[in-house]
């Protein structure tokens, strides 16, 4: 935890569960994104947290913005982004929303099916658009390829008929799923975007943008690949599969620039032992999966966990939030351990937990509110 977070934990007597958002972890995150990946435009995708704190300080810094919705959009507007800064690189758009975003002078979009080539036809005459490529995306911990994406073959005819329907085909999308930890599938996604340019230029249509999408992950109770790595191996396989025409390259990251900025203090409300014959503990958190800790389903995002307690001996335990849900187990499975001394009232911190948690708590199931949220 840096000097600033556990300064204003210490300084305020606030009551859980909140969120700190440590503004400057976000700003040097995007750098970092910048010095590693330099030939990439970065566009925040806007649902890992869309707080008006976190848009003013990126649209300061630079960033352009990967809107999933018209309010999305509509807020990094108000935060002072241009639309030129703006893809509305949601497959799935109302007609009257992408209407909305081109009067509101978008001009990028994406789609992966004809239905919706002919719904930005009508109601974004002209725009750019680009495909999004169904990839493979194994190794991430979030998958984002079953809902999303065409087969390459169908990319190909769709952008080749853009142009017949008045629209400007612009370029390849594609997500290897979040929290990606395997390299592979960038390397194979990129071999696969690549053969469509080929085969589109072949026949006349230039594309100009190749997007990456996001994915880059977080390091949470396991390690994972470094972003140096990651931007190594990317840049080989755009040289190995474009050689010396490759494209513009923009990249979407959303957990990677905001996870590790956040921390959600927690109070502990009861630890018992629900059968004496067995050493596990229950620990119930006044927040939980209702809570905006979504990502724990299937015990996939391991978060980090800091008792504030003192008593170096540890036990199992299974972790639970505060609802009459029994749905609302978080880590049951996930062997973690924490204090024998932890008793109700106690505080844990739960570390890099500025992604995807914010706009995902319940508006008050059971009759509790979303957590309050400070941008220091
Ligand atoms: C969610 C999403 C992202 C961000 O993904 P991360 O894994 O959080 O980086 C980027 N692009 C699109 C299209 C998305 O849906």
């Amino acid at each position: 935890m840096n000097p600033k977070v556990a300064n204003f934990l210490a300084s305020n007597d606030l009551e859980t569960p909140y969120l700190v958002i440590d503004l400057n972890v976000i700003e040097h995150n995007f750098r970092q994104f910048r010095k590693l990946l330099p030939q990439a435009a970065l566009y925040y995708a806007v649902k890992a947290n869309p707080a008006p704190e976190i848009l003013k300080i990126l649209n300061a810094a630079g960033a352009g913005f990967d809107a999933a919705s018209l309010p999305e959009l509509e807020s990094c507007l108000a935060a002072g982004a241009s639309p030129e800064q703006i893809l509305y690189s949601n497959t799935i758009k109302k007609q009257a929303d992408i209407a909305r975003a081109y009067e509101h002078g978008v001009r990028l979009f994406a789609f992966d099916c004809e239905e919706e080539l002919r719904k930005l036809a009508e109601a974004a005459p002209g725009c750019q658009v680009f495909c999004r490529l169904a990839v493979e995306s194994s190794g991430a911990l979030w998958p984002l390829d079953g809902k999303f994406g065409c087969p390459a073959p169908m990319a190909r005819d769709l952008l080749l008929a853009a142009p017949d329907m008045g629209l400007d085909p612009h370029g390849i999308s594609f997500h290897v799923g979040s929290q990606q930890c395997s390299l592979t599938p960038w390397d194979r996604a990129i071999g696969r975007a690549a053969e469509i340019f080929r085969d589109l230029s072949a026949n006349g249509v230039d594309l100009k943008l190749l997007n990456l999408g996001g994915g880059f992950p977080v390091a949470y109770r396991s390690q994972v690949p470094l972003l140096e790595d990651i931007s190594t191996s990317i840049d080989a396989s755009l040289v190995r599969h474009f050689g010396n025409s490759i494209p513009d390259i923009a990249i979407e990251p959303g957990r990677a620039i905001v996870a590790a900025a956040g921390l959600i203090r927690t109070e502990v409300i009861l630890v018992s032992r629900r059968d004496v014959n067995v050493p596990e503990r229950w620990v119930y958190l006044d927040i939980g999966r209702y809570g905006g800790l979504d990502e724990t389903s299937g015990e996939t995002i391991q978060y980090k966990l800091r008792p504030r307690v003192n008593g170096a001996e540890c036990g199992p335990v299974v972790i639970a939030g505060p609802t009459c849900d029994s749905v609302d187990i978080m880590y049951q499975n996930a062997e973690y351990q924490l204090p024998m001394s932890l008793r109700a009232g106690d505080h844990i911190d739960i570390l890099a937990a500025g992604a995807y948690t914010t706009t995902t708590a319940s508006v008050g199931f059971n009759g509790f509110s979303p957590f309050q949220q400070y941008y220091i």
